[in-house]
């Protein structure tokens, strides 16, 4: 009691100096350092000052009274015992200070016991209140320790009730989902989950419920709230219980409660979302990839096998997309592919599958296409809607397709025979020209196509010379006779027998294997044109094709002087045949090594001319000599089509001085056209297929009537 009163900080207040005085000493005896006024103002201020466990109060002192300072203790909240000291003993004196909150009194005169008695008293009081205090604080510390940890755990944490509705949710809530735990307690569970996957959260929750599963996990899709809220997937963990005994408030004692967790997996599923997307799709046109559609032709053909009916697959290949890309450039390429995979779609049902297959092809499959006819209808419809111009960046862009048809079962019963088939069949398409379909059947598979088998079997080809080579004639019509030959290359395969370039060269670029065709074809071509000619020097122009890939190699120009010098061939007579793709790569590189040929001598010619869609204005800066206009302008003549392309070209090359080439003259119609438009040079059918060396050498020994009579009997 002793230690309690020395620290005990007393004020004493009292008028009479005596009193005041020997209070102060009986307190001194216990060690106790009281602060001592005179009056109530002074005590008031002293209390402003400085904190006091307990005040001694006289009641009567003149000016500012003890119920003054009394009704200033309570009205500024003061928290200080008040033991009132009063020579007034009168019960309204004393029970009014107690109404005013005074804690005890004493009354004058007193003994040092009955004083001691009642500060003792008050002091134990004071230590109680002090504890209790301390504990309250203690208890309101860790429970907000407690709800920090809770509304600050990255995950969401819920409690639910027997009928699975919320109890309680954590502010987790407001900033995953966006709605206020209020808004949400009382809730059913349910009612927080996205309506996707409510039918399993309800079965999940209620096992959770029946077997009382000590730690149950699912991975559910959580509605969130706000107008472009995404969904969010959580993880949920989830255990039941029975409200343990010191309970949580809100339950019975013993009722059955489940407590969750739920972690934001948001990003985690989508990053495993984007990468099975990859895994089944081609990124650049998003369409279902080999992968995936491999998987949807199989259950096709399952339920095709099941209901004895049949469906359809289809290989479609772009005409002309490698020029646009090697003349354009891959982003525009890109953009072109993306183009094309959005107006397929646009003919196709929700059904069907559109899947790229690599680079510009593209497979398809039909499962509700059960007729011939109705395949046919869609193919028409394809090629129809890719010949219409693409217009990117700025570009008009003209490309086609080839398509080619496999049906299930008549023309494969299993996947590959059927994707395999429809390759096939697509391959004929493209030989036959462009923008057109072909139906798959059986005697194809042993002519041209079937890729991959192709790649080893081109490789011998060259090593087994099953290579040839067939000239075609180019009519000067201003004289009648033949200004010169192109060599085209055959290939007589063992198997598939006589194949033509676009059944292999396209294939033999991919692998490369065209520089060494090439190569081949220009040395055995000089050497044959050559030997037609007994003097050994000929008389007419060698054309011989050029694969770019050829043109950008390093040592181009020094193997084609060193060949010209092994086969003693006058470059004079050499024109070397190339398309715009090669002109738009290294244009300065490109323009060295064609300079230094034509210094030599050798002409240049543009194969093709017309499909490239580059500018014209470009071409005066190359030695390029000859213009071969691509046979489709020409064809387009025959059907009485548009036709101002090709006066356009002829007009061009006019103003350039470059001679013309027309391509792929077919009827006496396209001769009177041409060369009223003053184009001199043709070369078609009309005046000879591509000949095999022994009948060309007869065609050179015809004198220029004999000629037109032979093209006259071609075109009738
Ligand atoms: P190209 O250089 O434009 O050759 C003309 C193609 O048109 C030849 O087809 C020719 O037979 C065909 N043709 C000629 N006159 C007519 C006609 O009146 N009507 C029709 N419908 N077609 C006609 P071929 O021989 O199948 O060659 C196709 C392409 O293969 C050639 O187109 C050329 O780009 C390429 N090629 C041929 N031989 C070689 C070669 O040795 N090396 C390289 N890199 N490419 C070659
Ligand atoms: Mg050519
Ligand atoms: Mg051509």
């Amino acid at each position: 009691m002793d230690a309690e009163l020395a620290e005990a900080r007393i004020l004493l207040v009292e008028d009479d100096a005596r009193m005041r005085q020997s209070l102060r000493d009986l307190l001194q005896l216990h060690q106790c350092q009281p602060v001592l006024t005179a009056t109530g103002g002074d005590a008031i201020e002293a209390l402003q000052c400085a904190p006091f466990d307990l005040v001694l109060l006289d009641l009567l002192m003149p000016g500012v009274d003890g119920y003054s300072v009394l009704q200033h203790i309570e009205q500024q909240r003061i928290d200080s015992l008040v033991i009132v000291i009063s020579g007034d003993s009168g019960f309204e004196a004393v029970s009014t200070a107690l109404k005013q909150g005074a804690y005890d009194y004493i009354k004058k005169p007193f003994t040092t016991q009955e004083l001691m008695a009642t500060l003792n008293n008050a002091l134990r009081k004071i230590r109680l209140q002090r504890e209790n205090r301390a504990m309250q604080q203690r208890l309101v510390q860790s429970e907000q320790l407690h709800r920090f940890i809770v509304n600050n755990s990255p995950d969401l944490i819920f409690i639910l009730d027997h009928a699975c509705h919320v109890s309680f949710i954590n502010d987790r809530a407001e900033a995953l989902l966006n709605f206020s735990p209020e808004s949400m307690t009382g809730a059913h569970i349910t009612e927080l989950i996205d309506p996707e996957d409510c039918d399993q959260a309800r079965l999940f929750f209620e096992r959770v419920i029946q077997e009382g599963d000590q730690l149950a996990t699912a991975e559910l899709c959580f509605r969130s709230n706000g107008l472009f809220a995404r969904k969010h997937y959580f993880e949920v963990t989830v255990s039941s219980s029975n409200n343990p005994q010191q309970g949580i408030p809100g339950f019975e004692r013993g009722e059955l409660m489940l407590y969750g967790s739920a972690r934001d997996i948001t990003e985690r599923k989508e990053a495993a979302d984007y990468i099975n997307f990859q895994a089944y799709h081609d990124l650049l046109t998003r369409l279902p990839n080999r992968v995936l559609f491999k998987d949807r032709l199989s259950v096709t053909i399952f339920k095709a096998t099941r209901n004895n009916s049949q469906f359809a697959v289809m290989f479609l290949d772009l005409d002309r997309f490698k020029v646009v890309n090697d003349t354009l450039g891959h982003p525009l390429g890109d953009r072109l592919l993306q183009s094309v995979a959005q107006r397929l779609l646009e003919s196709m049902r929700s059904s069907d599958t559109l899947s790229r297959f690599g680079g510009d092809e593209f497979i398809l499959l039909f499962p509700e296409v059960t007729s011939i006819e109705g395949v046919e209808q869609i193919a028409d419809k394809f090629i129809h809607a890719l010949k219409q111009p693409f217009y990117i960046k700025g570009h008009e862009i003209y490309i086609g397709c080839s398509i080619g048809i496999a049906m299930f079962p008549a023309d494969g019963e299993d996947m590959e025979t059927l994707i395999q088939n429809a390759d096939v069949a697509m391959y004929n398409a493209k030989s036959k020209g462009r923008d057109s379909y072909c139906l798959f059947s059986p005697d194809m598979n042993r002519s041209p196509a079937n890729r991959l088998g192709l790649e080893a079997d081109i490789r011998r080809a060259i090593s087994d010379s099953e290579l040839s080579l067939c000239y075609q004639p180019q009519v000067d019509i201003q004289t009648g006779a033949i200004r010169g030959v192109e060599v085209l290359v055959r290939w007589q395969h063992p198997e598939r027998g006589l194949m033509y370039p676009a059944d292999f060269i396209s294939i033999a670029e991919e692998i490369r294997l065209i520089l060494d065709v090439d190569k081949w074809v220009l040395r055995n071509a000089c050497r044959a044109v050559k030997s037609w000619f007994p003097s050994g020097r000929p008389t007419i122009k060698l054309a011989v094709n050029l694969s770019s890939l050829l043109v950008e190699q390093e040592d181009f120009v020094d193997f084609v002087l060193a060949t010209l010098a092994e086969e003693g061939f006058p470059a004079q007579c050499l024109e070397l045949e190339i398309t715009e793709s090669v002109l738009l790569k290294d244009q300065e590189h490109i323009t060295r090594k064609l300079q230094r040929l034509s210094d030599e001598g050798v002409d240049f010619a543009l194969d093709d001319f017309g499909t490239g869609y580059s500018s014209l204005s470009y071409l005066h800066q190359y030695p390029i000599d000859t213009l071969k206009i691509d046979q489709s302008f020409i064809g387009a003549v025959a059907e009485g089509s548009n036709t101002s392309l090709v006066e356009a070209i002829v007009a061009m090359a006019q103003g350039l001085r470059m001679n013309i080439v027309a391509e792929g003259v077919e009827s006496s119609h396209q001769l009177e056209y041409l060369s009223g438009l003053g184009c001199r040079y043709l070369q078609g059918w009309l005046f000879g297929k591509a000949h095999p060396e022994l009948d060309i050498v007869k065609l050179l020994d015809l004198s220029p009537e004999q000629l037109r009579e032979h093209a006259l009997q071609v075109a009738h």
